[in-house]
């Protein structure tokens, strides 16, 4: 049994930790997006089980809502919604192994051509199958990562207009540096994604999909939207960096809770948790919460991070273990049973995703794609 059938309603939840995605919260970032990117497409990106969020659950209701298309990293990733029976538009945005490219023909996954070398295999791949691939061209503009370098970007585009079993319905490119407060080493990203462009004016030829901006493209460079736009971590109502400016309203959609799992008095002097990193100088009240680093809240995050029980945070001491963390409520009151946030908000005090990334050096995204799957997700909602 797994824990979707193990869990019907919030009742029923067999461990008290647990993750609340708020699907009415997603609508609203997916609308919110489209209303500010005007006529450009969205693409919602749902990889890495949709930023924590559950890939599947999310991925219908963003095509419930009218995403244009979606985006993941792998095929594996893509299979999993074909097979949930999403029949939208997913392009896989990683790098192809070449073994693979049959798998995306039958399952009708928008390929991502990052090279000549790659467009050929594809091209035949589909020549064999008797099908037709559908591919976007990656160009690499500054991020070194996967396409092809703007400077050589030429080839690849009059080579794709030679292939027969491939219809390039899309060209795209990455940031590396949208987020920043400079905006100056994305501008001439967008400028040499621009000029690659040009050889289609140049040529008459019809202009396939141009896409270059993810969520900080989205915020901070209204040029950069193009046809389609591919938000990932604002379509979950966080922001990429505290640098970034915040031009579309989104709201966070993911809360994590836990309860109270045991409450005692820890004496003056004795030590809290693994490796004894922590003490008080004076008798406080200390409470065992059942989550840990077993489930993705990182044990860098010992001695550093806070809880909120009955609207108060408060500090977790000693080292975060693989199942349970201790909060020093001091002379402050929580029972067993009382309602943990470990990230959300309640009675106006809130942990954002921001915060804990801060705690434990890291960014929000690593703190929302690292909640695993022993944390059972909970769904409200429309
Ligand atoms: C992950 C990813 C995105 C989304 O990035 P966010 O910063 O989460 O908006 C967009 N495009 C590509 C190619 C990606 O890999």
């Amino acid at each position: 049994m797994n824990w979707d059938e193990m869990i019907s309603s919030e009742e029923d939840v067999v461990r008290p930790t647990h993750v609340e995605v708020d699907l009415g919260c997603l609508a609203g970032n997916l609308a919110a997006i489209r209303a500010y990117v005007g006529g450009a497409k969205v693409m919602t990106v749902l990889k890495a089980n949709a930023y924590g969020h559950g890939l599947i659950p999310v991925a219908h209701h963003m095509v419930k809502h009218g995403a244009d298309y979606l985006g993941v990293a792998f095929l594996e990733e893509g299979v999993l919604l074909r097979k949930a029976g999403i029949s939208a538009p997913i392009l896989v945005l990683g790098g192809i192994a070449g073994e693979q490219i049959p798998l995306f023909l039958k399952y009708d996954l928008t390929l991502t051509a990052p090279s000549v070398e790659k467009l050929l295999l594809i091209d035949s791949a589909a020549a064999t199958l008797g099908k037709l691939a559908r591919v976007h061209l990656k160009v690499d503009t500054g991020m070194e990562r996967i396409g092809i370098h703007y400077y050589h970007a030429e080839a690849l585009l009059k080579e794709s207009l030679k292939c027969k079993h491939v219809q390039v319905e899309g060209i795209f490119s990455h940031f590396a540096n949208a987020d920043a407060a400079d905006l100056s080493p994305a501008r001439l990203q967008l400028e040499r994604f621009q000029s690659v462009l040009s050889f289609y004016e140049k040529h008459s030829l019809p202009m396939p999909l141009r896409h270059i901006a993810n969520s900080a493209g989205i915020l901070q460079l209204p040029e950069s939207h193009l046809d389609m736009v591919r938000p990932g971590i604002l379509l979950y109502g966080v922001y990429p960096s505290r640098e970034c400016l915040t031009s579309v309203p989104v709201t966070p959609a993911l809360k994590w809770k836990s309860r109270v799992a045991y409450f005692k008095v820890v004496q003056a002097g004795d030590p809290v948790s693994y490796g004894s990193t922590w003490q008080s100088d004076h008798a406080v009240r200390v409470v065992t919460i059942p989550v840990g680093y077993g489930d993705g809240y990182f044990r860098a995050l010992s001695n550093r991070s806070q809880i909120i029980v009955r609207g108060v945070r408060y500090p977790v001491v000693g080292r975060v273990c693989m199942d349970q963390i201790m909060v020093n409520l001091d002379q402050g009151t929580a029972y067993n049973g009382d309602e943990v946030i470990l990230l959300g908000a309640s009675e106006g005090v809130s942990i954002s995703a921001a915060d804990l990334a801060d705690w434990a050096g890291t960014i929000p995204y690593e703190v929302l794609t690292n909640i695993n799957t022993r944390v059972p997700r909970l769904y409200c909602g429309e």
